[in-house]
């Protein structure tokens, strides 16, 4: 099922978190919490010239929230200022609407979502990271 899928791919992430530790020098630093969850998150990033070099987060919080922030880091490294900026915008639409096929492995945090209360949790890292870019991060 496709369901099953997507949990799978979630909680992979959850128990083998990507780029997860903070970053040293960080350019980027952006902590946020998730009052309606308990959930907290810091994003960090380092730009090589106008590129991300490194992203990576550190937080606790549920299976949700902490999966995504690592499909963030995995999803934006490498990434140019302007690209990251369009994957943050594609993803937050895509968790206000509807599932987007172009964004890959990010569908599942949509596909297991049951209650609009977990978007919050779902979105909360990229919500941080976007807000560090906003601030000139
Ligand atoms: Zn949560």
């Amino acid at each position: 099922m496709l369901q099953d899928l997507y949990k799978e791919i979630v909680l992979d992430h959850y128990r083998r978190p990507r780029h997860r530790g903070e970053l040293e020098n960080a350019d980027l630093r952006e902590h946020l919490l998730n009052p309606l969850c308990g959930d907290e998150v810091t994003v960090y990033a380092r730009f090589r010239g106008d590129d991300l070099a490194e992203v990576s987060f550190t937080g606790r919080g549920c299976s949700i929230s902490q999966a995504s922030a690592s499909m963030l880091t995995e999803r934006l490294s490498g990434k140019s200022r302007e690209e990251a900026e369009g994957e943050l915008e594609a993803f937050l639409e895509m968790m206000r609407t509807e599932e987007n096929e172009d964004l890959g492995d990010l569908v599942a945090l949509k596909g297991i979502i049951q209650t609009p209360n977990r978007i919050r949790c779902a979105t909360l890292a990229w919500t941080a990271f976007k807000q560090g870019l906003d601030s000139g991060g």
